[in-house]
C-alpha cells in the first residue's frame, strides 16, 4: 500500500489551495439555495426556515461593525507554524458576535415556526455570561442539556457570520494548508461536505467546505476527508435521486462525509445541500459510518429522528 502520497502531495500550481469565502454572496447563495431546495420537499417548512435564516445572516454580515484579526506578527506567527490563524482552540470570541445572534433573532422572529419562535426568544433576554458559555461550549465542547441544545444551532448561525467575515478578511496566498487535511486551514473547524466544483479550473477538483467559516481548501479525490485513506473508500447513494449529493464511508476509520457535485446543480450550497439530503445520512449511519463533520444548522435536531415541525 503507498505511504500516503497522495494525501500531502501539493495540490498542482493551476489549483488554488485554499477559497475563502465571499462575503457579499455566500450568505445570500445559501438562501437562494435554500428556497429552491424547500420547493416539494418533505422537510420543505424547516429548509424554507433556514433561507430566511441564511438571509438573515446576510444582513447581519453586511451591518457588522468590523471584527478584527489577529495583529500581523501573529498571522505570520500562524503561517511558519502550520495553525489556522482564527483557531477555534484559541481565538477570543469578540463582542460583536452577540449583537449578530441579536440582530438575526428579531428580523427571524416575527415568522419563525412556534418551537424556534420560543429558542429565539429565550436568546434575545439570555444574559451576556450565558450567551458567552454557549459561544464557547459551540466552539470547544459538548451540549451539556437539552435547552443548549435547541440554542446551538442559532448560537452556530451567529458564530458563522463572525468567523466568514474573519476568515475573508484573510490572505489565502500566505496560509499553509494543515497537514491534517480534515480540518480547515483557518480556524480549525471540520468540514460539512467535501464539493466537486464545476465552475474553476479544469479537472474539477475537490474542496472540503468548513461548517463554521466557510472557507474551502483542496483534497485529492477519492482519499478520505479525515483520514487519507485511498483503499477502503464507498460512495453511497439514494436510487433515482438528483445525484447531487453522494457519500463517501472509509472502512478504515468508519467515517463518512458527503460528496456535493456542482455539475449536477445550478447552483448548489454545501450546507443547503447538506441538510436536504438528510436521507443519505440516515442510509450511511445504518450501514455503521459515523458521520466525520458535523453541519452547524443540524445540531439538537439529532442526526437521524429529524423532527422540525
Ligand atoms: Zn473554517
Ligand atoms: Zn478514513
Amino acid at each position: 500500500m503507498p505511504t500516503q502520497p497522495t494525501f500531502f502531495q501539493p495540490p498542482s500550481d493551476e489549483i488554488p489551495k485554499i477559497l475563502l469565502p465571499d462575503p457579499a454572496r455566500i450568505f445570500l447563495i445559501r438562501a437562494e439555495r435554500f428556497d429552491l431546495l424547500a420547493e416539494n420537499h418533505s422537510l420543505g417548512e424547516w429548509l424554507a426556515f433556514l433561507g430566511r435564516l441564511s438571509r438573515a445572516q446576510h444582513q447581519a454580515l453586511q451591518d457588522m461593525t468590523e471584527v478584527a484579526l489577529p495583529d500581523q506578527d501573529a498571522l505570520e506567527l500562524a503561517s511558519a507554524h502550520a495553525i489556522p490563524p482564527i483557531s477555534v482552540a484559541s481565538f477570543k470570541l469578540p463582542p460583536a458576535w452577540r449583537d449578530v445572534l441579536r440582530q438575526f433573532a428579531n428580523d427571524l422572529l416575527p415568522d419563525a415556526p412556534v418551537g424556534a419562535r420560543d429558542t429565539l426568544d429565550s436568546l434575545l433576554v439570555t444574559s451576556t455570561e450565558e450567551l458567552q458559555r454557549l459561544g464557547e461550549m459551540l466552539l470547544t465542547g459538548e451540549p451539556k442539556s437539552l435547552e443548549d441544545m435547541t440554542r446551538l444551532p442559532f448560537i452556530a448561525a451567529a458564530l458563522q457570520v463572525v468567523f466568514t467575515g474573519l476568515a475573508s478578511q484573510l490572505d489565502a496566498s500566505k496560509m499553509p494548508l494543515m497537514e491534517a487535511r480534515s480540518v480547515c486551514p483557518c480556524c480549525g473547524s471540520l468540514p460539512v461536505v467535501s464539493v466537486i466544483r464545476a465552475d474553476g479550473p479544469a479537472g474539477n477538483p475537490r474542496y472540503a467546505h468548513c461548517t463554521l467559516c466557510n472557507t474551502e481548501w483542496n483534497i485529492p479525490r477519492a482519499t478520505c476527508v479525515a483520514c487519507g485513506e485511498e483503499e477502503k473508500l464507498a460512495l453511497h447513494e439514494i436510487d433515482g435521486d438528483d445525484g447531487i449529493a453522494r457519500a463517501e464511508s472509509c472502512e478504515a476509520c468508519h467515517s463518512y462525509l458527503k460528496i456535493i457535485y456542482q455539475s449536477k446543480g445550478a447552483i448548489v450550497d454545501p450546507i443547503a445541500d447538506d441538510l436536504a439530503s438528510v436521507a443519505l445520512d440516515m442510509l450511511v449511519d445504518d450501514a455503521g459510518f459515523e458521520r466525520s463533520g458535523p453541519n452547524l444548522l443540524l445540531i439538537g435536531a439529532g442526526g437521524d429522528n429529524v423532527d422540525l415541525k
